[in-house]
């Protein structure tokens, strides 16, 4: 037992290794980050290294690769089902409401909807998520279809964001709004959320036994420019804090900054990314160690 269990960490801490040797590298404002809880932003920004690495046994890097994996198959399933597929991993940069700060972010891709297919004739910015039973089923079935908010705000931020890719190919699209692009035979129809369920997803069936649930489910929605600039704000607000040297207090334990949950009998709150699991900068947050000592400042 001893052994197997060297040598599964042996590939763990290899695998997380990558993760360790990246970093995080240096503070930028990310169109991934919509929901990154801005006090561990600022943090960052300050020059706060990680406290709280990721443990090898967590696997999280592995989970990180799964993610990647899942993206690239889905999308070949997509085009093999003839939905084309484009502009993947493109570049694209938004502009916040009040600092007109940059905010880059790479899209997933663009869906055209075939003429025997729904939304036929429409463009659909799209984004591939694995998900945990828990998130699938919210998805699948709770939320009658919509995406999780943070899904649907990092797709909204792309939507209203400009084509900035360097690649030659995009030369007569650079500085274009992404729903402003204009394709032969297809108009801009929103954006799509594809979610593949990690696990094998099914439902408890009142009066006993389960039922089987789709393995693969598409959130489709519109998008609004209003609720864009709305979530845009979120870097602006770190932003003014970078400036003035402060740091955002703790948020609300239900703030979906922190994965804010609320019990519905008792009313209690839970931040559970508050939590040297899931926050790399726990400690230097929650005052367990001096910011003074270990913040890392640039020449
Ligand atoms: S511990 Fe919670 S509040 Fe503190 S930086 Fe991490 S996520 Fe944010």
């Amino acid at each position: 037992m001893r052994i197997a269990s060297e040598i599964s960490e042996r590939i763990l801490t290899a695998a997380n290794n990558v993760e360790l040797g990246k970093g995080d590298g240096k503070y930028r404002h990310r169109g991934s980050a919509v929901s990154r809880c801005s006090r561990e932003m600022v943090l960052h920004a300050m020059g706060v290294p990680w406290t709280n690495p990721p443990n090898p046994l967590h696997g999280d890097q592995v989970v990180f690769h799964q993610g990647h994996d899942i993206e690239d198959r889905i999308i070949s399933y997509m085009e093999g089902a003839g939905i084309p597929v484009g502009c993947g991993q493109m570049e694209v940069t938004g502009f916040t409401p009040f600092h007109d700060l940059a905010v880059k972010g790479h899209i997933d891709g663009i869906a055209f909807m075939p003429e025997d297919s729904p939304l036929a004739g429409k463009w659909l910015l799209f984004d591939v998520k694995s998900a945990g039973t828990f998130g699938y089923k919210k998805v699948q079935g709770d939320r009658n279809g919509d995406p999780n908010e943070n899904h649907r705000k990092q797709l909204e931020v792309y939507a209203f964001s400009y084509v900035t890719d360097r690649s030659e190919k995009y030369d007569g699209v650079r500085g274009t709004r992404l729903c402003d692009l204009r394709f032969d035979g297809y108009e801009f129809g929103g954006c799509m959320v594809v979610y593949c369920s990690k696990e094998r997803p099914t439902v408890y069936m009142r009066g006993g036994g389960k039922k089987e649930l789709p393995r693969i489910h598409t959130c489709i929605f519109d998008v609004d420019e209003v609720d864009h600039d709305v979530t845009m704000e979120h870097f602006d607000l770190v932003e003014e804090h970078i400036k003035a040297g402060t740091i955002p207090s703790i948020p609300d334990r239900g703030d979906e900054m922190v994965w804010g949950r609320t019990d519905k009998k008792t009313g209690a709150k839970t931040a559970v990314r508050c939590d040297p699991r899931w926050c790399k900068r726990y400690d230097a947050c929650q005052g367990k160690v001096p910011l003074e000592d270990i913040i890392v400042r640039e020449d």
